[in-house]
């Protein structure tokens, strides 16, 4: 590992200060990717900025949102009684992620923020243009079955790992973001970029900006969803493929429609055509049918991973149909 030094921020404004300050300096909080990426040489920061005490934990409840700030530890936020009312989706998705201890660690930022889990990423001796822009893709004609098939390059095809963040784009929810400037809000699903030719670039966020928090908007369709996740074993493991998808309905027919999906795109993606599908059309197979065909019709296997095109069509069917089911 490459030696660097350490800082404890302070406050908000103290963080970006020193980020502002050093171009090579980067923030750790929870320490749960940070640490890994560190130990293999993938972060060469000089400096590294603690904001693990920075006093942004608190998940706030009022009439129309859910507010959690970028310290919330992930199981705070999923065993928040109101989250798990309001947001069923959101809090299957932090309950399916990771580990319990992980999730006890690990921070909502710090979870919006993390890194692929493609391994050549996180491999030194093989070409990564996420690592190193212009090194080339070793996963495109290598090993890609943990990759994606939407929102892929020439250049990249790594899906995004966030379970949390599937189900945040799904419903809505916007990023807080403080820096030297003024503090902004971004609503999620704009804040993360496609690779196209700058896999390194993931976010809109800035070398001085920090995540402060997450606003979560109320809704009929965030309040009746739900969260699918497949994969290899049944915990601590990343999705293959996942679904957060929420509905209202209204005198028979699909009056709002959220859908979300994980483990096959570069960014958690909002499967606006799949929404299109499904408003204003009764709940029933057919309809769940179409809007999984549409969720995937701009999809692109890459060998090993063209199973998952199938897969989650049917994850997408079977969320949709679970919405309806009698209880
Ligand atoms: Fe790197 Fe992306 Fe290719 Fe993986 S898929 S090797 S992260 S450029």
């Amino acid at each position: 590992m490459k030696p660097f030094a350490y800082a404890r921020a302070r406050n908000i404004e103290d963080a970006v200060g020193l980020l502002r300050d050093n171009p090579h300096a980067m923030c750790i909080a929870g320490g749960t990717t940070v640490v890994d990426l560190l130990k293999e040489g993938v972060f060469q920061p000089d400096l590294l900025v603690d904001v693990s005490r920075v006093a942004q934990d608190a998940i706030a409840v009022f009439d129309d949102r859910i507010e959690f700030g970028a310290l919330a530890r992930m199981n705070d936020v999923a065993d928040h009684a109101q989250v798990a009312a309001a947001f069923p989706a959101v809090a299957q998705a932090l309950a399916a992620s990771a580990s319990p201890q992980l999730r006890n660690m690990a921070t909502i930022g710090g979870n919006l923020l993390q890194r692929t889990r493609c391994v050549y990423f996180r491999d030194l001796l093989t070409p990564c243009n996420k690592r190193v822009r212009g090194s080339g893709c070793s996963a495109i004609g290598g090993w890609n079955r943990q990759h994606a098939v939407l929102g892929t390059s020439d250049h990249c095809i790594a899906a995004h790992p966030s379970d949390l963040a599937v189900a945040l784009v799904a419903f809505d929810a916007h990023v807080q973001i403080a820096g030297a400037g003024a503090a902004r809000a971004v609503l999620l699903t704009d804040f993360y970029s496609e690779p196209g030719e700058t896999p390194d670039v993931e976010n809109t966020l800035a070398h001085d900006e920090v995540i402060t928090g997450v606003v979560l908007p109320r809704s009929a369709a965030a309040g009746h969803s739900a969260y699918l996740k497949l994969r290899d074993r049944a915990s601590f493991e990343f999705a293959l493929v996942s679904v957060a998808a929420g509905l209202s309905i209204a005198d028979g027919l699909i009056a709002h429609a959220r859908i979300g999906l994980g483990g096959v795109a570069t960014k958690p993606w909002r499967a606006y055509d799949a929404e299109g599908a499904l408003i204003g059309q009764p709940a029933n197979e057919r309809t769940f049918k179409a809007a999984a065909e549409a969720a995937l019709a701009g999809a692109r296997g890459y060998g090993h991973n063209d199973f998952k095109i199938p897969l989650a069509q049917r994850a997408v069917e079977r969320v949709l149909t679970s919405l309806v089911a009698p209880t």
